[in-house]
C-alpha cells in the first residue's frame, strides 16, 4: 500500500478587532486589508463599533441604554436611531450592496429589544447586538461567511460557558463554512432556559468580552496565533502617562501578564487569557492604525514557543514596571511572636471574619505587617485594629496609610545577579524610601511600597536603570 502522506495543515490566525477598530467604515476597510494581507487570517471576530472620537458613544453602550428606557415602558425609536444610522452609514460607505437585509434586520433587532424588556429580562439581547450586526456586515464587505455566536458559543444553565459544548460547535460550525474564511461576532452565546418552558436566551460576557470570544474561537480551532487587533501597538512597559514614550515589550510569558495586568496594566480581558494559556497558543497583540509594527507577543514559554519573535539587540533586563497608589500597611511588633504557634493564624482569621483580603504578609522575627487595599479597610479599619489588639495581643500596631505598590516584572529575574541592586540603588539615588519589600517565591518581580507622593517619581527612577 502506498504510503500515506498527512495533509499539512494551514496555519490558522484568529483575528479579533476591538471596537475602535471597527468604529466607522475607514476603520473597517483598514481590518478587511488587514484580513486580506495573510491567507492565515481566515476566522474574524470583530466587536461592536467604538467610539470614533472622545466625544462619540459606544454602540454598546447606546444598546444597553435602548434596554432600559424599554424597561421603563417607553418607546426605543428615538434612543435606536443613532445605532440603526451608524450601521447604515458604515454600511453605505464601505460600498456593501443590497443592504435590505441591514434595514430588515435593524427592525428586528430594535422590536427584539422592545420585547425582552416587556418580558422581564435583562440587557444581554440588546448589548451583543452590536457585535450581531458589525460582523453581518463585515462578514458581507469580506464575502465570507458569517456564523452567529448563539449557534456556537454555549453557556450552561447557571451562565457559566459550557468549554466542551462550545469547543465543538465551534469547530463543527468552521468546518461546514469549508474550513475557514468566517466572521464569528464576539461577547455572546446562548444560555439554556431553566426548564422545558423556559427559552434559550442571548447571554453576554462581562464588558470588553469580545476578547475571551476571541480565545475561545482559538482554542476551539487550534490556532497557530490568537491575533487581538487594537489601537495600540502592544503593551508599554510602563504607564506612558508616567514616563514619555515607553517602550513596547515585545514578547512576554502569560505569567507576567497576570502580574502586571494585576498591578494595573490593561491590554486584554482577564478571562481571555485561560483558554490560549491552557493550549499554548500565542496571543499577538496589533494595532489597526500602524498593522506593520509587530505588536506584543504573549507566551506560554518564552524559549519554546511556535513564533518566531526575537529580542531587539537593546533588550533590557526587566519586562515591565506597573504599580497602584492607595494600600494601607497594618505593622505588628511582638516579642517572641516567631515562637508562638499559630500567630499568623490568628492574624489572618481577624481579616478572614472582617471579610478582607490582603495582598501581601512581609514578616521578620518579631513582627508582621498586613498590606492591604484601601477599599478593604472602608469602614471597618477602626473594628480590625480593635479586634487585632484583642485577639493577637501584639505589643505595638501601628497604621500607616498612603503606600503605593510598585511591581518590576521579569523573567530574567531568577537567573540575573545584580537585579535588585539595581533596581534599590536606583531609588536610593532618588532619594525615595522603601516602605516595604517583598519578592514572590516565582522570582519572576520585585515588590516595593513607596509613599503614594514617590510613586511616579520611584517608577521613573526603576525605568531609567534598566532602560536608558
Ligand atoms: N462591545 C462590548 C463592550 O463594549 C464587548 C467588547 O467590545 O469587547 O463591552
Amino acid at each position: 500500500m502506498a504510503p500515506v502522506t498527512p495533509t499539512p495543515v494551514p496555519p490558522l490566525k484568529v483575528a479579533k478587532f476591538g471596537g475602535t477598530s471597527l468604529a466607522d467604515a475607514t476603520q473597517i476597510a483598514k481590518a478587511a486589508a488587514i484580513l486580506r494581507a495573510d491567507p492565515a487570517r481566515r476566522v474574524a471576530v470583530p466587536s461592536a463599533p467604538g467610539r470614533r472620537s472622545d466625544h462619540d458613544a459606544k454602540i454598546t453602550d447606546r444598546l444597553y441604554q435602548c434596554h432600559n428606557t424599554a424597561a421603563l415602558g417607553d418607546g426605543i425609536a428615538g434612543v435606536f436611531e443613532p445605532v440603526r444610522q451608524r450601521f447604515v452609514e458604515i454600511a453605505d460607505q464601505l460600498g456593501v450592496k443590497d443592504t435590505g437585509w441591514l434595514t430588515e434586520e435593524l427592525d428586528r433587532v430594535e422590536a427584539g429589544i422592545e420585547r425582552e424588556a416587556a418580558d422581564g429580562q435583562g440587557p444581554d439581547y440588546a448589548a451583543s447586538r452590536g457585535e450581531a450586526l458589525n460582523a453581518r456586515l463585515l462578514a458581507a464587505h469580506l464575502g465570507w461567511a458569517f456564523i452567529d455566536a448563539a449557534d456556537v458559543i454555549h453557556f450552561t444553565p447557571a451562565g457559566r460557558l459550557d468549554a466542551g459544548k462550545t469547543y465543538a460547535a465551534v469547530a463543527d460550525a468552521v468546518d461546514h463554512a469549508g474550513g475557514g474564511h468566517v466572521v464569528i461576532p464576539g461577547f455572546y452565546g446562548t444560555q439554556p432556559g431553566k426548564d422545558d418552558h423556559d427559552p434559550p436566551r442571548i447571554k453576554t460576557f462581562s464588558r470588553g468580552g469580545s476578547d475571551i470570544t476571541g480565545a475561545i474561537v482559538a482554542r476551539a480551532l487550534g490556532a497557530h496565533v490568537y491575533e487581538n487587533w487594537t489601537d495600540v501597538s502592544g503593551l508599554l512597559m510602563t504607564d506612558p502617562r508616567i514616563v514619555d514614550n515607553p517602550r513596547t515589550i515585545e514578547l512576554l510569558t502569560y505569567r507576567e501578564l497576570r502580574e502586571l495586568s494585576y498591578m494595573g496594566a490593561t491590554v486584554l480581558h482577564p478571562e481571555a487569557v485561560f483558554p490560549v494559556r491552557e493550549a499554548g497558543i500565542p496571543v499577538n497583540i496589533r494595532n489597526t492604525n500602524a498593522p506593520d509594527d509587530p505588536g506584543t507577543t504573549i507566551v506560554a514559554n518564552t524559549d519554546e514557543h511556535p513564533l518566531q519573535v526575537q529580542p531587539t539587540a537593546d533588550a533590557v533586563p526587566i519586562t515591565g514596571i506597573a504599580g497602584r497608589k492607595d494600600f494601607t500597611i497594618i505593622a505588628l511588633e511582638k516579642a517572641l511572636m516567631n515562637t508562638e504557634v499559630g500567630y499568623g493564624e490568628k492574624v489572618l482569621g481577624v481579616l478572614r471574619r472582617a471579610g478582607i483580603s490582603f495582598e501581601h504578609m512581609p514578616s521578620g522575627i518579631d513582627t508582621l505587617s498586613l498590606v492591604v487595599e484601601d477599599t478593604q479597610l472602608e469602614g471597618k479599619l477602626d473594628d480590625v485594629v480593635e479586634a487585632l489588639k484583642r485577639e493577637v495581643e501584639p505589643d505595638t500596631i501601628e497604621v500607616d496609610a498612603d503606600l503605593a505598590l510598585i511591581a518590576t516584572v521579569g523573567r530574567a529575574m531568577k537567573t540575573q545577579p545584580g537585579m535588585a541592586a539595581r533596581l534599590f540603588g536606583a531609588l536610593a539615588t532618588a532619594g525615595i524610601n522603601i516602605r516595604m519589600i517583598d519578592q514572590g517565591s516565582s522570582e519572576l518581580n520585585i515588590i516595593v511600597g513607596v509613599n503614594s507622593d514617590d510613586f511616579e517619581k520611584a517608577v521613573r527612577a526603576i525605568y531609567a536603570a534598566f532602560v536608558r
